[in-house]
């Protein structure tokens, strides 16, 4: 007929119902269009698709998603932005400082997508001799099990970490403005033909806007998803038993409270609390928990 096999792909970006598929034996880029009865792909979705004579093609089918972001809408609605992540790249910096309570919200917010979460602590060219306290505060995550990447946008060797962390994996970067995302993803995609994508200009016309995902093959190996929108992740439509199980040190404990429906505060018998007694748990984590259920709260 009009169409090839049936093939896998990988979308890259979608504008409604047209998107860009990457072949995934050649790399190659696709303009394809939808099935009618297929709807809500997103950027990163593996799918299925034929490809016409004219090298644009038609999805027939979605694979199963291993993981989907989700964005509120404007209307407070969750719409899914982006699948398939294997992790959630959490930037900070050495300037602005950090609060761990910020670093605390999105973690939880990342194990609540069920995304592993990765700590980048950027700008290090300006960290005084030893760390200092942000040293500390790091070696605090890195016992919880969190991986922890140094980095600088400064140079290229400030990046080696990074780069590693990036490779055969699918990635997104987040975190509060100013912290160097940008300079970063500048780095780490220095090509600007590569960042739009290798469809021609034509096929592009008229559709391309800043506002959805689009996923970037990273020359030094690994994918990039992202998005304006996807890097203000947080932790907005969580609720208090996704927080609480958002820190991960409490996860073993929380079957152990005498009462099942146990909130953690005062209730006699909480292996949370005796954990916290104990030391276990440090207190800065838990005075952490207890502010992000507050602000749930207010919200
Ligand atoms: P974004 O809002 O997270 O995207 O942050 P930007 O990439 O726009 O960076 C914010 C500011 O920090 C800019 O002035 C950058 O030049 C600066 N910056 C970014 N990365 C670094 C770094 O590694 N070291 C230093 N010293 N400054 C950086
Ligand atoms: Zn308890």
């Amino acid at each position: 007929g009009e169409h090839g096999p049936e093939v896998p792909g990988r979308v890259i970006a979608h504008f409604g119902r047209t998107l860009d598929v990457r072949a995934e034996d050649d790399a190659t880029l696709h303009r394809c269009h939808l099935r009618a009865n297929l709807d809500g792909l997103v950027t990163g979705d593996r799918v299925i698709w034929r490809q016409a004579q004219d090298g644009s093609g038609v999805i027939v089918a979605r694979d199963f998603r291993d993981n989907v972001l989700e964005r509120p809408d404007p209307r407070g609605q969750l719409k899914p932005v982006a699948a398939n992540i294997d992790q959630i790249l959490i930037v900070f910096a050495v300037e602005p400082a950090p609060f761990a309570n910020l670093i605390d919200r999105y973690l939880v917010a990342a194990e609540a997508t069920g995304i592993t979460p990765v700590l980048v602590l950027n700008k290090i060219d300006l960290l005084p001799d030893g760390g200092g306290k942000l040293g500390e505060l790091l070696t605090r995550y890195e016992a919880l099990g969190y991986a922890v990447i140094r980095a600088t946008a400064q140079s290229e060797q400030g990046l080696e970490a990074l780069h590693a962390r990036l490779q055969g994996r699918t990635s997104v970067f987040v975190g509060q403005s100013g912290v160097g995302k940008s300079s970063l993803i500048d780095r780490l995609l220095p090509d600007e033909a590569l960042r739009i994508g290798a469809l021609s200009e034509d096929s592009r016309k008229g559709t391309h806007t800043t506002t959805t995902a689009r996923l970037y093959g990273l020359p030094g190996g690994g994918e990039l998803i992202d998005s304006p929108g996807i890097r203000e992740f947080g932790l907005a439509h969580l609720d208090e038993q996704q927080v609480t199980e958002g820190f991960v040190e409490f996860r073993d404990l929380l079957g152990h409270c005498r009462f099942r429906d146990c909130r953690h505060r005062d209730e006699p018998g909480c292996a949370l609390l005796a954990a916290l007694d104990r030391g276990d748990v440090s207190r800065e984590r838990f005075t952490s928990y207890r502010r992000i259920l507050e602000s749930l709260k207010q919200a």
